[in-house]
């Protein structure tokens, strides 16, 4: 029997998973904390590790995981910016994710955030629980209309392009790979970044987070951009330069922010820390802003997109202990 450590389990994991693999070939051991190079010995005697988008698995704990005989890293989400990878295929450790799951999952979050922040609906919502019914600053715009910017056109941002250009918005999208057919058919256009930056009323980011795309929104991008543009970010939060971000909402640049991700979330989305002091000031100012608007990395979670997860995870698992191929397009080392 293959044992398997899943590391910073959740029960909406546990269950998903055991769904999956319930056929007694997968012996499975559910950890509640993170994959660190201290925990890395809580999966001693596993033949595979499963890990998440905020475990380290940098080269110290890769070879703690190395030495004890791991032989497989099953990452149960796309990105992989976690990894040293580098350093897993030196150590000879395979490392595999989900290449792809539910976009509407993703893309379809990315447009409630943006309903959400526009029309007010958070505060709406504080509001009639107070009995206070005054529609007093919940003024919100037609998207109808207006200019929407998708930076990165893979398979969310494409599902996203659509989902706007349905609301009457005219769409723009940028990509170094333009998907020349889908914007034939669809009629959105490709542009450069700064066309992008400049003519869009709300920029939304679907883009992997890699050395050329960290910070891609900073001091420099944002003076490009529309004064009062809203921004959406359900990527990665190093897609964004938190400081410059803060100070562009400050000067009203920014008329309004949804994140889904954060540049320092580790340790944090996901947690409940509601009982604790927050240590993170940036978050802390983030949290502030009346046209801020944060969920803790919830864009994937659907039923159907964790189902598809666990499918893919538990296929790559049963391939390791047969012997036979990988599902296609998983495997990074
Ligand atoms: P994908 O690989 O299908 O598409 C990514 C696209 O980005 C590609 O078309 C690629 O050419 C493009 N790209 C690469 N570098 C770029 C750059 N510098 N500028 C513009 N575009 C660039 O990926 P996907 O499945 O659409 O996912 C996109 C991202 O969404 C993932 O990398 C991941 O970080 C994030 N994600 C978040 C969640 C969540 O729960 N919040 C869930 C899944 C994925």
């Amino acid at each position: 029997m293959l044992k398997v450590a899943v590391y910073d389990t959740k029960p909406y994991d546990r269950e998903q998973l055991l769904l999956a693999g319930t056929d007694g070939r997968i012996e499975w051991h559910f950890l509640d904390f993170r994959l660190t190079p201290d925990t890395a010995l809580a999966a001693r005697d596993a033949q595979a590790i499963c890990a998440f988008v905020n475990d380290q698995l940098d080269r110290t704990c890769l070879q703690a995981l190395a030495a004890q005989g791991t032989k497989l890293v099953a990452l149960r989400c796309t990105g992989s910016n976690n990894v040293d990878l580098a350093a897993a295929k030196e150590l000879g450790l395979t490392v595999t994710r989900v290449p792809v799951y539910s976009p509407y999952a993703v893309a379809e979050h990315a447009v409630a955030l943006l309903l959400t922040l526009n029309r007010k609906i958070h505060r709406a919502v504080n509001r009639v629980r107070e009995l206070n019914f005054s529609l007093n600053g919940l003024v919100g715009f037609d998207l109808h209309g207006k200019t929407a910017g998708i930076v990165g056109t893979g398979k969310i941002g494409r599902i996203a392009a659509q989902i706007l250009h349905g609301f009457g918005m005219k769409v723009l999208a940028y990509d170094p790979f333009p998907n020349l057919d889908w914007s034939q058919k669809t009629g959105i256009e490709y542009v450069d970044l700064e066309t992008l930056w400049r003519q869009s009323d709300v920029i939304s980011l679907h883009v992997p987070l890699l050395p050329d795309t960290r910070h891609l929104i900073r001091r420099e991008s944002l003076e490009l951009m529309r004064q009062g543009v809203v921004l959406i970010n359900v990527s990665r939060g190093a897609l964004i330069d938190t400081t410059a971000l803060i100070q562009a909402l400050k000067t009203g640049r920014l008329s309004g922010v949804a994140l889904d991700v954060y540049e320092e979330e580790e340790g944090i989305f996901f947690e409940d820390l509601s009982g604790q002091v927050l240590q993170d000031d940036e978050l802390a100012r983030l949290l502030t802003f009346p046209n801020v608007l944060i969920t803790s990395h919830q864009a994937f979670l659907t039923r159907e997109a964790l189902a598809d997860i666990a499918r893919t995870t538990v296929a790559n698992l049963r391939a390791l202990a047969e012997g036979t191929p990988f599902v296609a397009g998983s495997v990074l080392t």
